[in-house]
Order: structure tokens, then C-alpha cells, then sequence
């Protein structure tokens, strides 16, 4: 479904997507596998065009976090191998068979339950188990007396019937943090995972094929981490200090236009609350863009965002569907004027550092009446709105 209103829209720039994934393919190496994490409508950047690009360009893997989205995947033509992070009740491993999706295994008791399925329908589901180093969320506990417990756990698992464990992996809690501490930290689960696959090879007698651990963090800075495939999520789609560094680009802009434009006397105040009253005769544009299109309410009065004048401060509380910002030195900028929310003239980092926030749920809280548009060789080549209409 095509949007038909120019309100506020994302674009979706597949070619610094296509230029970050070779960028960090050519950091890694060939003998590594490549895993884009498309999990949560690809950080919201959407997660059909993302992966279509993806497998164009000879991406290995794909990650989502629930069988709806890797059904998504496969209900659109996507083909290459999908690994599902996250739980799948038991009652879906026949989906999961049908349609070719790798599910983890994350303790002893949902692999047996896997098992029985597998057994009953006749056919094998592949897996990769998940080992907890020290991310204390999913996975085979195995630090310290849960050691053999955790490698007798996945033994067992890795030997069900119907199971075929392709792969084994671990997720870091802190590799992306500065200081000693969380290097001697993810030191620690990288070393513990190595020991859990060592142990769990020999005692089994099987090898895994693909072992992976290296998120954003650690392919940013433990490159000898990467094992056999790694799987950034942030890095893929160019934000935060390492895409910086590697010289990866932003994949989404936010964009919005000036819907109205109004100039009010000294004194006035502006929005619910009243927490901006202008100080001289102020000129007020309003944008159709407010929290119900993921702007962050907790941004009110504290940002900028960018017209081609320059920054205009933001205004008042920002509203559900709407907010206002300043034009009153921006005499050019007028009602339809486009202006940038987050792209390239401001970083989202800006805007996520000034919520105490990460990049990450800026983009994945941009919602769904909030149209994209995907650009690919520098021509937009779709737009995309996923109200249902
Ligand atoms: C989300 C996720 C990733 C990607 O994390 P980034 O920090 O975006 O690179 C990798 N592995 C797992 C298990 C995840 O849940």
C-alpha cells in the first residue's frame, strides 16, 4: 500500500545498507559467515526490503526474534536460512520444518519438547543452541558449578532424535562498553563459550558447523571473535560511535514537513502545559510528527531538528500526532518546508543521547503510519505503509 499524503515519512537508503554489510564483510573476512539481525521489522528500517538486499548481496543467515517474523520473511519470497532468537512454542515445529527456519534451543526441556515433535511429524528440525555466558537471559546456563550441568544439558539436547544441530552461540552482555572491566567481562564469556563448545565437541563426539557470539560490539572491537559467522544488528544499519569509526553510513532518514506556520506575540505559551512561553514575537511552524509517529514525549523543549536554514529548536510538550518548533530566524522555511528529523545533518545519536536512550529504539519506535520510502541506486525504488487498509 502506497501512502498518498506527504505527512512525515522514513526513506530507507538500501544502498548504505548494501555499503555497510561490504564493509563489514570485508572486515571480517571471507572464511566468515555473514547473519543480519532483521529482528523487529529490521530495527524498524523493514525487514522484507532489508533482507531481499541482503540475499541479493550474499548475505548467509537471517535473525528474527519470533516465528510470525521469520513466517513474514518466508511469506515474501525470502529464501536463505532464517534463525529464530527467541522462543517458538512446541506446537509450531511443524511450521518451523515446513518452511525451512532455524529455531534456538536455549535449556534441555524445549529441546526434548522440539524432539517429540520432530519425531511425530517425521522430520527434522535444524537448531542452534544457545549457551548463557553471562548475558544471564536465554540459553544453557554454564558459568561456574553450572558448567557440567550446561555441557551435559547440551549433549543431551544435541542428541534428541529429529534435532539437527547445525550451529551453537552466545550473546555479550557489554562488548560495546568502554573500560577494562566490561573487556575482562566479554574476555570472560567468550572464553566460557569456547570451553562449553570444546567440551560439549568432545563429549558428544559432534562438531558444531557454525559457532557464533560477534554482535555489533565485537565485531567493532574483537575482531578475533568473529568464529564462524558473525551477527551485527546496529553496525548493519550504520549508527553509534563504531559505524562511525569503520566508516559505515546511516540507512534511515526521518523526514517531516511544515504543516503550519503561525507568529505569536511575547508571552504566549505553546502546547499542553504551557512549559515554553515565547520570550520576543516568535514564529511557530507545526509538524505532523509526534509521539504516535515514535517521536520521544520525553524530548519536549530540549531538541533541534533540521530545516535548510539550519537547526530550529524544538517547542513546548510534544504532542501525540503533532509538535512545534521555532522558525523565527528561518524566514525561508515555510509551510511545506521538508524538514529532517534524524539523518545525515542530524545524527540520530543527537537525538537519542538527549533521551538517555539508545539509537536502536529511536528507529524501531517509528510507527507503522509512518510510511517508508526505500531508495536503491540512488533512485526510490518503493514506498511502503503498513496501515491495513
Ligand atoms: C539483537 C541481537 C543481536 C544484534 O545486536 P546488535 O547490538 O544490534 O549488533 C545479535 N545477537 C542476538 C542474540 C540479538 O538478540
Amino acid at each position: 500500500m502506497e501512502s498518498t499524503l506527504k505527512r512525515t515519512w522514513s526513506e530507507i537508503d538500501l544502498d548504505a545498507l548494501i555499503h555497510n554489510y561490504r564493509t563489514i564483510r570485508k572486515r571480517v573476512g571471507d572464511n566468515v559467515k555473514f547473519l543480519g539481525v532483521v529482528k523487529a521489522d529490521a530495527y524498524g528500517h523493514g525487514a522484507i526490503e532489508v533482507s531481499k538486499a541482503l540475499e541479493e548481496n550474499g548475505a548467509d543467515y537471517l535473525a528474527v526474534s519470533s516465528i510470525d517474523e521469520a513466517m513474514e520473511l518466508r511469506l515474501n519470497g525470502i529464501k536463505m536460512p532464517v534463525l529464530i532468537l527467541g522462543h517458538t512454542p512446541k506446537e509450531q515445529v511443524g511450521r518451523l520444518i515446513e518452511y525451512d527456519i532455524t529455531q534456538a534451543v536455549t535449556c534441555l526441556n524445549k529441546a526434548e519438547e522440539y524432539s517429540e515433535e520432530a519425531v511425530k511429524i517425521g522430520k527434522t528440525l535444524k537448531i542452534h543452541i544457545k549457551v548463557d555466558t553471562g548475558m544471564s537471559r536465554l540459553g544453557f546456563l554454564c558459568e561456574g558449578e553450572y558448567f557440567d550441568t550446561g555441557v551435559n544439558g547440551i549433549t543431551k539436547a544435541i542428541n534428541e532424535p529429529n534435532l539437527f544441530a547445525e550451529g551453537i552461540f552466545t550473546h555479550f552482555a557489554v562488548s560495546d562498553e568502554p573500560g577494562d572491566e566490561c573487556r575482562a567481562y566479554t574476555e570472560h564469556q567468550f572464553k566460557l563459550f569456547t570451553d562449553v563448545i570444546k567440551a560439549v565437541e568432545v563429549r558428544s563426539g559432534k562438531k558444531f558447523l557454525i559457532k557464533h557470539c560477534a554482535n555489533t560490539g565485537a565485531v567493532a572491537k574483537y575482531l578475533d571473535y568473529c568464529l564462524d559467522m558473525v551477527r551485527p544488528g546496529l553496525l548493519l544499519y550504520g549508527y553509534g560511535e563504531f559505524a562511525k569509526e569503520l566508516g559505515l553510513k546511516p540507512v534511515m532518514a526521518l523526514k517531516t514537513v511544515v504543516s503550519t506556520v503561525k507568529i505569536y506575540p511575547k508571552g504566549t505559551k505553546i502546547s499542553y502545559g504551557g512549559i515554553y512561553t515565547t520570550e520576543k514575537s516568535t514564529r511557530i511552524g507545526v509538524l505532523p510528527y509526534g509521539y504516535a509517529d515514535g517521536f520521544f514525549r520525553a524530548l519536549s523543549n530540549k531538541c533541534e531538528l533540521y530545516t535548510e536554514e539550519g537547526f530550529a529548536p524544538q517547542r513546548g510538550k510534544i504532542c501525540m500526532d503533532m509538535c512545534m518548533i521555532d522558525l523565527t530566524d528561518k524566514p525561508g522555511i515555510d509551510v511545506g518546508s521538508e524538514i529532517e528529523i534524524f539523518g545525515k545533518h542530524n545524527p540520530i545519536e543527537t537525538l537519542s543521547d538527549l533521551a538517555g536512550t539508545i539509537p536502536y529504539e529511536l528507529t524501531c519506535a517509528v510507527s507503522k503510519r509512518v510510511p517508508r520510502t526505500y531508495i536503491k541506486d540512488g533512485k526510490v525504488i518503493g514506498r511502503e505503509l503498513l496501515l491495513r487498509m
